[in-house]
């Protein structure tokens, strides 16, 4: 009970007990003690005010994750410079994802991550795992493209507050497929993902965590692209040898073999 409140009980109560006892004329109270009731009704301990529930959690359908991802607007600028929202695609109930970090230009103009030259790449890396491309599960952690001020063309890598800023939505998308692995390709991936800053080649081959879900991250399909050696190739190949163990997969010799010397 708060100090003003206790005061002015106190100057009142004399007066209440006359009126109980029946003394006929009416009770006076001084201004002050009234005032001072007046401002205890007003002033109510910390403890009487019950805090307002919290909102409910959104349940997250595929419906509604689509629908609230494509009409995003968190980000005016991409907003206004982007084609469309590249939304993700695949298998949605998938045992493996395929993480990037933002789509380019020819991402954004077709709506899917992994296109082009890159995008052949990782489908020939997928089909040599012993699946298809629709198998896994293929989404970036940013879902729109990296504007270009004053460019024409070209592209240019999500900024870390930029992937902060979209990454609860590849969460609740990683949430509903539930994989039982997860790759992230290249540098700004797995920064973006993880918090990762560390290079690639000091954190390729462990298995890293996200949501629970067992991340490996390798090198991004473009750097192989540059650096088309066996050495480098046999290091991806490698780190997708360690997914299947990971999900259980048989490994034939040849898979094995793929990106050694024993198999040219
Ligand atoms: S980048 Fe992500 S958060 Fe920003 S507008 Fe696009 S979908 Fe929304």
């Amino acid at each position: 009970m708060s100090d003003v409140f206790q005061q002015a009980l106190a100057e009142a109560l004399p007066l209440l007990k006359e009126v109980q006892k029946g003394i006929k004329s009416a009770p006076k109270a001084s201004q002050t003690a009234l005032k001072r009731l007046r401002k205890a009704a007003t002033t109510r301990p910390a403890a009487a005010v019950q805090p307002l529930p919290p909102p409910p959690a959104t349940e997250w359908t595929w419906e509604l994750l689509e629908k609230a991802i494509l009409g995003c607007v968190k980000c005016p600028n991409l907003v206004a410079s982007r084609t469309q929202v590249v939304f993700g695609v695949g298998n949605r109930s998938a045992e493996l994802m395929f993480i990037g970090e933002a789509p380019g230009a020819e991402e954004d103009k077709q709506g899917e991550p992994f296109v082009g030259k890159s995008g052949q790449l990782i489908t020939k890396i997928i089909e040599a795992m012993g699946f298809t491309r629709d198998d896994i599960f293929i989404a970036n952690v940013m879902k729109c493209r990296p504007d270009m001020p004053g460019e024409e063309s070209g592209n240019r890598k999500p900024k870390g507050e930029e992937m902060a800023t979209c990454l609860p939505w590849l969460r609740e998308q990683v949430r509903l497929v539930k994989p039982r692995a997860m790759v992230a390709l290249g540098a700004t991936a797995a920064e973006g993902l993880l918090g990762e800053t560390r290079l690639i080649r000091d954190i390729r081959g462990t298995w890293l965590e996200f949501e629970g879900i067992p991340v490996m991250v390798t090198y991004h399909p473009a750097y192989l692209l540059r650096n088309q050696t066996i050495t480098e190739k046999r290091k991806v190949w490698e780190d997708m040898l360690l997914v299947l163990k990971k999900l259980g997969r048989k490994i034939t010799p040849k898979q094995e073999r793929f990106f050694t010397t024993a198999a040219q």
